[in-house]
């Protein structure tokens, strides 16, 4: 048997200034692809973990993967999907195991891997089974569950589990062609978007929920169950929180299972809402903690959620602020980097910082100090979530040392839920009084054990968690928590 294994990764934002290229990809093809992830916790690493311990032929076709923007520009993704269709057609495998994230957007196409699985399933025919695997933020489309015979989800949230999700689709895909099961599929779309900062699958709301999927899974009462509170920041068709469960030749009990954890998922949905603290709240309290460090997440900056990364919303506060210690902020802006390098290693500089992309939410702030590191803002990913082992490329970067703070500016943007983000650029979080990080929850693995608090913060920005102050136009209305009186499903059984 020779099975395709593919991924093709990116979580869209369609209120983001910044559109996606081709090139914020990376991607690479056949063999590289493998050598990419083999050994790696990704999970195009499990399914590789997998084939090979069960001495199965793994087809490499693509892996790409790129941060979360806005769609990706037209010709760059026809260029990108025919390079994985060819890829497939050539490969002449007996089934595909594919990775995506399942809230990609594109120009002139909202479900970006509801086109790419009806393409897949054209090459493949209609035996040929095919697993996905998606982030836990996915939205699930009619489309997508037409052309696949599973959907798995994360089961955590901040995401640590891409190895294990990417195991168990193999071994599913396994079982399916060797007859041992015969998947059916079902899922229940509720009208309804979530806050990221409050479904934590460790505590909280979502906690129960998650629990009780992996419940079924262990009692054998269905093959995956997967939870997708979809990530709010997407204006499209067809949006909304879902749940797909998938049985062994009962199609009447997947439906059954989607729909009694829909149904919780439902009446739990005010829990969700998020506390936001103002930033100079925030300072004050961490000054009067002893030592630290002392997180403060900028949700509506959140790299990972398509933000640029730019905004000046803690900035501004921070460089005014009389800190007891040193502080560590992350920000993309290319022209700044540009000058600090001009300027050179040790130089005093005098700037503008930040709003390079989103001036609607960021005015520049001005600061002076010292060009203290110049890189090639490479680094690899150690913490367990996105990208584990894998290099990062944010393009040149600097670190600016501005009084006690330290501002690590690079040209393009990157995930600052893994705090070797600041260590590979000599600044170690623990030893640091403030720590800003630009995101909503996934930090959270990384930093809550070192951390002394952590406080999400109140500032503007693509992608906030105030969900009203965003201009939402296509996505299909009425729908929790835009229209407060949205009524559940009538067919829900609550
Ligand atoms: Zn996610």
């Amino acid at each position: 048997m020779r099975i395709a294994i593919a991924s093709i990764l990116q979580e869209s934002n369609t209120f983001s200034p910044v559109f996606t290229h081709y090139e914020d990809f990376h991607p690479v093809f056949g063999k590289a692809a493998l050598e990419r992830h083999q050994g790696n916790l990704t999970e195009m690493g499990g399914f590789l973990d997998v084939l090979a311990r069960t001495k199965h032929e793994a087809a490499p076709i693509c892996a790409a993967w790129a941060i979360t923007a806005n769609r990706l520009v037209r010709p760059d993704f026809e260029r990108l999907v025919s390079q994985f269709v060819d890829g497939l057609r050539r490969a002449r495998a007996d089934a595909l195991l594919l990775a995506m994230h399942g809230a990609q957007t594109a120009e002139g196409e909202d479900d970006v891997e509801g086109h790419v699985l009806s393409l897949a399933r054209s090459v493949l025919g209609p035996d040929k089974p095919i697993v996905l695997t998606l982030d836990l933020h996915a939205n699930i489309t009619r489309r997508m569950a037409g052309n696949a015979n599973a959907i798995i989800g994360y089961h955590t949230y901040p995401h640590i589990d891409m190895f294990e999700t990417g195991r168990k689709a193999a071994h599913l895909l396994l079982r399916i062609l060797k007859g041992k099961t015969r998947p059916t599929m079902a899922f229940r779309k509720l009208p309804l978007i979530i806050n990221a900062e409050n479904s934590q699958t460790y505590r909280g709301p979502m906690h129960k929920l998650i629990r009780a999927a992996q419940a079924l899974e262990q009692a054998g009462k269905a093959e995956a169950v997967s939870l997708f509170p979809v990530q709010p920041w997407m204006d499209i068709d067809e949006m909304g929180c879902a749940v797909v469960a998938v049985t062994n030749d009962d199609q009447r009990a997947a439906q059954r299972v989607a729909d009694s954890l829909a149904a919780r998922l439902w009446k739990n949905k005010r829990d969700f809402e998020v506390n936001l603290v103002p930033v100079p709240e925030a300072l004050a309290a961490a000054e009067k903690m002893e030592g630290g460090p002392i997180v403060l997440a900028e949700s509506s900056d959140s790299t990972g959620s398509g933000s640029p990364g730019d905004s000046t919303g803690v900035l501004k506060h921070l460089i005014k602020a009389k800190l007891s210690g040193a502080a560590a902020i992350f920000l993309v802006d290319p022209s700044a980097v540009d000058k600090a390098i001009q300027a050179g290693i040790g130089a005093a500089v005098n700037m503008s910082i930040g709003g390079a992309f989103d001036r609607k939410h960021s005015k520049p702030v001005a600061v002076s100090g010292r060009v203290k590191l110049i890189s090639d803002g490479r680094w690899t990913a150690r913490a367990r979530g996105y990208n584990t082992g894998i290099v990062t490329e944010m393009g040149r970067s600097v670190v600016l040392e501005c009084g006690q703070v330290f501002l690590l500016i690079a040209e393009r943007s990157a995930m600052t839920v893994d705090p070797e983000l600041f260590r590979s650029h000599g600044i170690d979080p623990v030893y640091c009084k403030i720590v800003v990080v630009k995101s909503p929850n996934g930090f959270r693995a990384a930093y809550e054990p070192i951390a002394k608090a952590m406080f999400v913060v109140d500032t503007p920005g693509v992608s906030t968690a105030n969900l009203r102050a965003l201009p939402f136009k296509r996505i299909p209305r009425p729908i929790y928590p835009l229209d407060a009186d949205t009524a559940p499903p009538g067919d829900l059984r609550l």
